[in-house]
């Protein structure tokens, strides 16, 4: 189902991660045989991204990428797995063995070969006389230099348009109707679920058409329509646009309220706006964002719904430790109204000076008083009060408070004398919340990626180790006492069971075979795992038997004693219980 294996190694042969990489970004050597340059993943200053020629990965301290150089490729082209393999090889001038890599297998794949299909067709559409509906709309908004960036394309005003000339290329009914492009009508037949729309595919970080969004064109309801969750495609996981956004270099994530808001930023130069489409922002996203940022601005239409929409938003993203501002538009109804009327100038302008949180918060409180009245200016002032107190640093706390003094025209010193008694009300809270993160000093050994979290970190923390050195000395542990069902994390698991594997085979630790199994989220955490301090190969029987011993410890710790696991085993077994 994948490359051979003997492909994979002389493509990595003849793909130095450091002449790959090197011609992306200039590094510079350090010592320890690690080199350095500025990653080209995210927005910074001083270099925290390294290349291991060693062991032919390269990570990033600041964003916390990282994998081998077809994971590299992925990410710096926005392409597939495969399609990175098949740039590599055209740059080596290596043949690809096509034949062994049936894009087709499995029904996941085939679905996205579809969506691909249909994005080309819809395209076509577009650029055809019988897209003039949607070019006069495209023309209209001004973003004819996003069609190609975004795939653009136009859904005729047909019924059978799109569902003929898919099975013309031998798609069935039921895969057209599984990828919610066809729908079955009365008489049995299949019809287009997309009709006189502007289509937006929605593209996956890697590359792949999971899905639709149309914009009706002319009269109809509704206004949007999106493709329903799908095999390769769930509204609450996926963000639009995010191919495109994660390569911005601005820093930030802008989030938008619709794909047609999302087109008009980037056509204005923001190129980091994504929207969620069909539904509000979910956690799912917001931990998306948090793989690829760690400021989010929110620029939501300016009508109350709008703005519920961002306070919710805040919420969600909130948990993540994530830097959030809202925009606040002056005189529009949406960013792109603004833009048109203003500039994009004005509208960056909009998002530097976009209040922080505390900042945005405190207006918010403000307009749900009237501060005319001494009733409204006393219910400010508790509720403003209980917003400042909970700042961490006195300095923030004396600022706020003469802003929100000065807004309720109260004396600064009566105001931050409710503060502090608000703050006296929270110490005992606050107290307990310190002494909580005091016993989980180990947080930050998280993994950058939040669905790869750990459930318990000190094992997890073992398991890495193990991990650290079956791939630094494969050759010296090529018979542990340990499976993947001892560790905790499945993640680190699934790369111990492939590590370990190769250890066995005496083959050696290779990367490049496990860029094929693992998702670039895992490869990171690897590349993230094997950036520890180096340890000697005396050394690294004694820390192996202690890891060992660590993650048995934590096993007896957490787990039910062995006799009552093997009787409950047992009860699953004769009984039918839990199965
Ligand atoms: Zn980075």
């Amino acid at each position: 189902m994948a490359f051979p294996e003997s492909f994979i190694e002389e493509l990595k042969e003849r793909n130095d991660i450091v002449d790959v990489v090197g011609s992306y970004v200039p590094l510079t050597k350090k010592s320890g045989g690690s080199l350095f340059g500025l990653c080209p993943f995210h927005n910074e200053k001083t270099p925290s991204f390294s290349v291991n020629q060693g062991m032919q990965i390269y990570h990033c301290f600041g964003c916390g990428k990282g994998g081998g150089v077809v994971n590299f490729i992925m990410e710096i082209e926005n392409l597939s797995y495969p399609d990175a393999v098949r740039f590599l090889a055209k740059r080596a001038g290596m043949e690809v063995p096509e034949d062994t890599y049936d894009p087709r297998r499995g029904r996941r794949e085939r679905m996205l070969q579809l969506n691909r299909e249909a994005a080309r067709f819809f395209r076509a559409q577009l650029l055809a006389p019988t897209g003039a509906a949607g070019q006069a709309y495209v023309q209209k908004r001004g973003i004819v230099k996003m069609v190609n960036p975004f795939g653009l394309g136009y859904a005729p005003d047909s019924w059978q348009a799109l569902t003929d000339a898919m099975t013309a290329k031998g798609y069935t009914h039921e895969e057209l109707v599984d990828a919610g492009l066809s729908r079955v009508g009365k008489s049995g037949g299949l019809y287009d679920y997309f009709r006189n729309r502007l289509m937006f595919p929605v593209i996956d970080v890697r590359g792949n058409v999971i899905g639709f969004s149309g914009r009706i064109l002319g009269d109809g309801e509704p206004k949007y329509l999106n493709s329903p969750d799908t095999l390769v495609y769930s509204k609450s996981r996926s963000l639009f646009a995010l191919n495109l956004a994660k390569k911005s270099k601005s820093g930030y994530i802008l989030l938008a309220e619709g794909n047609i808001d999302v087109v008009s930023l980037h056509q204005a130069g923001f190129d980091s706006a994504v929207a969620s489409l069909g539904t509000s922002l979910t956690p799912d996203q917001a931990r998306l964002m948090a793989n690829y940022t760690t400021r989010v601005v929110i620029a939501y239409d300016a009508d109350a719904a709008g703005q519920k929409a961002a306070q919710r938003a805040i919420g969600i993203l909130q948990p993540l430790d994530l830097k959030i501002n809202v925009v606040k538009i002056p005189g529009a109804k949406d960013p792109d109204e603004f833009i048109q009327a203003n500039g994009p100038d004005k509208f960056r302008q909009l998002i530097e000076r976009s209040g922080n949180q505390t900042e945005y918060r405190l207006e918010e409180t403000a307009a749900q008083f009237d501060l005319k009245t001494d009733d409204g200016r006393l219910n400010y002032l508790r509720a403003a009060a209980k917003l400042i107190a909970s700042l961490p640093g006195s300095v923030e706390r004396e600022i706020y408070g003469m802003r929100a003094a000065e807004k309720a025209n109260v004396s600064r010193d009566a105001f931050m004398l409710e503060v502090e008694k608000v703050r006296r009300q929270n110490t005992s809270a606050a107290r307990k919340k310190r002494e909580r993160e005091a016993a989980a000093p180990l947080r930050s050994a998280q993994p950058a990626d939040r669905s790869l979290r750990y459930q318990n970190v000190p094992s997890a923390v073992a398991e890495e180790g193990v991990l650290n050195l079956l791939c630094r000395f494969p050759e010296q542990f090529r018979n542990l006492p340990l499976g993947k069902e001892d560790f905790t994390s499945p993640a680190l698991g699934g790369l111990f069971e492939a590590v370990y594997a190769q250890a066995r085979a005496g083959s050696g630790f290779s990367v490049a075979a496990l860029e094929q199994s693992f998702p670039p989220e895992q490869m990171a955490l690897l590349t993230g795992i094997l950036q520890r301090d180096e340890i000697s190969a005396a050394a690294a029987e004694q820390a192996m038997g202690d890891y060992i011993k660590k993650i048995r410890a934590e096993k007896d710790k957490t787990a039910p004693g062995d006799d009552l696991r093997a009787y409950a085993e047992k009860l699953k077994r004769t009984k039918g219980y839990g199965s």
